[in-house]
């Protein structure tokens, strides 16, 4: 066994990495740029070596650099977690060269694999189902235009070398074939430095399933079940499960039979994943093969027991699998939300600053969080703005929900912006909890993004109770500090009236010990709760149901969040709210006005210049931001009055780039 692993990379992958080493004996290396010197992983690690500046490429990309860090170290294995450089042949090779065991498959299962056009082409010799279309690498936009109206419209363009959602377009007419060609191609080129793109059938309303599989040198090879991870965004994951509520036994038998059949058509060790893009008729079709750990991987791990990194460990210093096909067993069901530092409110655009609040919910048998940050920690640009993962683990798929539920509930983060409302509002969806899953969920459902504040909370009494009960004891405290008890602790009914979300209701409280009695129009109610003021999470029980609502004071109102909806609430007696009735409403700003840059990034391209008229829909600019290309399109017909920014120009958060007359 290795004595001493050096992981290639950082975040919350470093630090799972790490924890199964040290569970196994194994001594720790961490490499940290400039910017992640107090990072977690660092912290976690028995050694660290700097490698080099914040920007990933001198840094977490850079292999002479991190070659020098694992001679310095003497370690023995390198594991490259996710992204990075997992599946980079090259560097695989370099390892190999050196003598260093790479935790993962060898290079030439990462080179054929990790090119879409390649990859396909092995799959259909192997006898794997594909996606209709032949996968050759298009030279123009005609050609893109003819082999198109071959396959039949939908169609999807896609970057060979494409990964995380990059490099990819749909296509419905011969018009956004050639648009999406170049913009799939240029996309891949700045994100991959290869902008060889291929066109293949879009599979309508699919769902994403993929299978996991495990390889050993002496050539075993065994399936590991399948993760649904349908639930996207921009075609990133953002929920994962295992199993998946829509596969039966036989289909998820023929499944992993191919996924193994690739595997062993390209000699794969180690833990790998087959994507399959799967029809509303249970068709399914290779997509691709990720040659490495996947960031949902511990779904997997809760249903089937086995810890993949300690596996993917163990085979690389060549030991073989103890177990075969027939031992795997699935039991349970386990879900995985992405929690990103992210503006629901503004497209998801990645939100960056420092942490200043940082609780994860605590972890027990049914709940995991995976994280890579801490209080007081910075979520940077230079890097994924991944925050932490959320597993939760049921014996069924509403337990599962269930307990998910609650575990977001509980996750206080400020700082930054983050998507923990839209994941617990996700959970909540009653389409969700059927499990009607399909790629363009959160398009269909969520069409103009997602605002938590027009979410009607599904359950406003308990939101009304509890704004009650937070205003009762701010009151008590005002009143105690005034002198008005001189110390000594009164019970006291008071009678408010609740503001909330349009609604108007009336409530009187009493403080009790150890919580509160209300009593409202519809009945009484009576909360358990040792809830004190400043506190974020005001957890308590009703009518024997335990609960969790964040708590934040804005201004006069009480924000509660709670199940993905957010509501602002006012308390107060029954003359002010009449009065309060009266006061004007502040009219947000007019903005129609200008052409605003949704997010921090480059100004990659302006496409029109002073005096001229644009049409609706018409491109008006290109932004680049964590290396996708975000196209600005006018939101009205209107003629351009003057330019504000320049091509090339970094640009922060609603920067004017445009005026309109
Ligand atoms: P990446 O390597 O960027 O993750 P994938 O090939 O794995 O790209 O595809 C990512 C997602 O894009 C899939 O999960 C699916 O939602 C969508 N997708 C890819 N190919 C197709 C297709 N042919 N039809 C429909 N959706 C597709």
């Amino acid at each position: 066994m290795f004595k001493k692993i050096l992981i290639a990379n950082r975040g919350e992958i470093a630090c799972r990495i790490m924890r199964t080493a040290r569970e196994m004996g194994i001594k720790t290396v961490a490499v940290c740029s400039e910017a992640d010197t107090r990072a977690l992983h660092v912290e976690m690690a028995d050694e660290t070596v700097m490698i080099g500046p914040p920007v990933a490429a001198e840094s977490y990309l850079n292999v002479a650099n991190i070659m020098n860090a694992i001679k310095q170290t003497r370690a023995d294995a390198v594991h490259p977690g996710y992204g990075f450089l997992s599946e980079n042949a090259s560097f695989a090779k370099a390892l190999k060269k050196a003598g260093i065991a790479f935790i993962g498959p060898g290079p030439k299962a990462i080179t054929v694999m990790g090119d879409k056009i390649e990859s396909k082409k092995v799959a259909i010799k192997a006898g794997i189902n594909t996606v209709p279309g032949d996968g050759g690498a298009l030279s123009s936009a005609d050609e893109a235009v003819k082999v198109a109206r071959k396959i039949g419209y939908p169609v999807m363009l896609k970057a060979s070398a494409g990964g995380g959602g990059k490099g990819m377009r749909i296509a419905r007419n011969d018009a956004e074939c050639r648009d999406g060609l170049k913009r799939a191609s240029s996309e891949a080129e700045t994100a991959f430095g290869d902008g060889r793109v291929f066109v293949e059938k879009y599979i309508e309303h699919p769902r994403h399933i993929e299978i996991q599989i495990l390889a050993d040198s002496a050539g075993n090879t065994v399936y590991l079940g399948e993760r649904e991870c349908s639930i996207q965004r921009r075609h990133q994951k953002v929920i994962e499960e295992a199993p998946s509520p829509f596969l039966d036994s036989d289909t998820r038998r023929a499944m992993g039979t191919q996924a193994v059949a690739l595997a062993k058509a390209v000699g794969y060790t180690s833990a790998g994943t087959v994507e399959f893009i799967v029809d509303q008729d249970k068709n399914f079709y290779f997509l691709e093969m990720n040659t490495r750990l996947q960031v949902e991987h511990p779904v997997t791990e809760k249903i089937t027991g086995l810890d993949l990194v300690e596996w993917m460990i163990r085979i690389a210093a060549g030991e073989s699998l103890t177990f075969g096909q027939d031992d795997v067993q699935l039991n349970g069901w386990a879900m995985e939300a992405r929690v990103y530092a992210e503006n629901p409110l503004r497209n998801f655009m990645p939100s960056t600053g420092r942490l200043t609040a940082y609780r994860p919910p605590l972890e027990d048998e049914s709940l995991r969080v995976d994280t890579g940050v801490c209080e007081g920690g910075e979520i940077s640009i230079f890097y994924d703005p991944m925050i932490a993962k959320v597993i939760s683990y049921g014996a069924t798929r509403e337990l599962a929900r269930a307990r998910m539920s609650v575990a977001l509930d509980e996750f206080h983060i400020r700082g930054v912006q983050h998507n923990i409302g839209f994941l617990a509002a996700l959970m909540g969806h009653p389409r969700f909890a059927e499990g009607r899953l399909s790629t363009d969920f959160i398009a269909e459902e969520y069409p103009d993004g997602f605002h938590a504040q027009d979410l009607m909370p599904d359950d406003p009494k308990l939101l009304i109770c509890v704004a009650a009960c937070v205003h009762r004891a701010y009151q008590e405290r005002a009143s105690m500090i005034s002198g008005q008890i001189q110390g000594r602790q009164r019970v006291v009914a008071d009678d408010w009236v609740v503001l909330m979300h349009g609604g108007k209701y009336d409530v009187s409280v009493t403080l009790r010990d150890g919580g509160y009695d209300l009593s409202l129009k519809s009945g009484s109610v009576a909360i358990q709760s040792d809830w004190k003021i400043g506190e974020a999470l005001f957890q308590g029980d009703i009518e024997g149901r335990r609960f969790c609502i964040q708590v934040e004071r804005v201004g006069i109102a009480y924000r509660l969040t709670h199940a993905g909806a957010e509501a602002d609430a006012l308390v107060m007696n029954a003359r002010t709210a009449e009065l309060q009735a009266l006061m004007p409403v502040k009219v947000a700003p007019d903005t129609s006005k200008f052409l605003l840059s949704p997010m921090p990034g480059l100004l990659v391209s302006l496409s029109v210049g002073p005096g001229q008229e644009v049409k609706f829909g018409e491109e008006l600019a290109v932004v680049e931001a964590m290396k996708m290309e975000n196209v600005l399109r006018a939101e009205q017909d209107g003629v351009v009055a003057a330019v504000r920014a320049k091509a090339g120009e970094s640009l922060t958060v609603d920067q004017v780039i445009l005026e309109f007359e």
